[in-house]
């Protein structure tokens, strides 16, 4: 399944976007409404799957690509360390408002733990 959206044009460089991190499959940018003190969204930059409940078992290597993405940043950036926190959004009620499967890194200072 493939459809526009917008982090298509930011992996286009149609919008403006502060890309930290990018190899042959993975794009990462910070996200425009941080959350936390470092807040990066990584993405796969070949394939738009729109939500983790889509992804196949022949795509499931595009995950682990963004986790040793979000890994390798961690460690260049020097807060590795320290710890960070990785998200995926799935669907209305996990509050995902961009249908292109990304994975959050949130790090900077301590998280607060979440839920409802
Ligand atoms: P979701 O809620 O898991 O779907 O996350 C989508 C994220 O994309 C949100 O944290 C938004 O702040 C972020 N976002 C939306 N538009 C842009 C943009 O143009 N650049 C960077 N981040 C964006």
């Amino acid at each position: 399944m493939s459809s526009e959206t917008l982090f298509s044009k930011i992996i286009r460089r149609e919008i403006p976007a502060t890309i930290v991190y990018e190899d042959d499959d993975v794009l990462a940018f910070k996200d425009i409404a941080p959350q936390a003190p470092v807040h990066v969204l990584f993405i796969p930059k070949n394939e738009i799957i729109p939500t983790l409940d889509d992804l196949q078992p022949s795509q499931a290597h595009l995950i682990g690509k963004l986790a040793l993405a979000a890994a390798e940043y961690a460690r260049r950036e020097g807060f590795a360390q320290d710890g960070y926190r990785i998200v995926m959004n799935c669907r209305e009620d996990a509050g995902q408002t961009v249908f292109h499967i990304h994975m959050h890194l949130l790090a900077g200072a301590p998280l607060g733990h979440f839920g409802t």
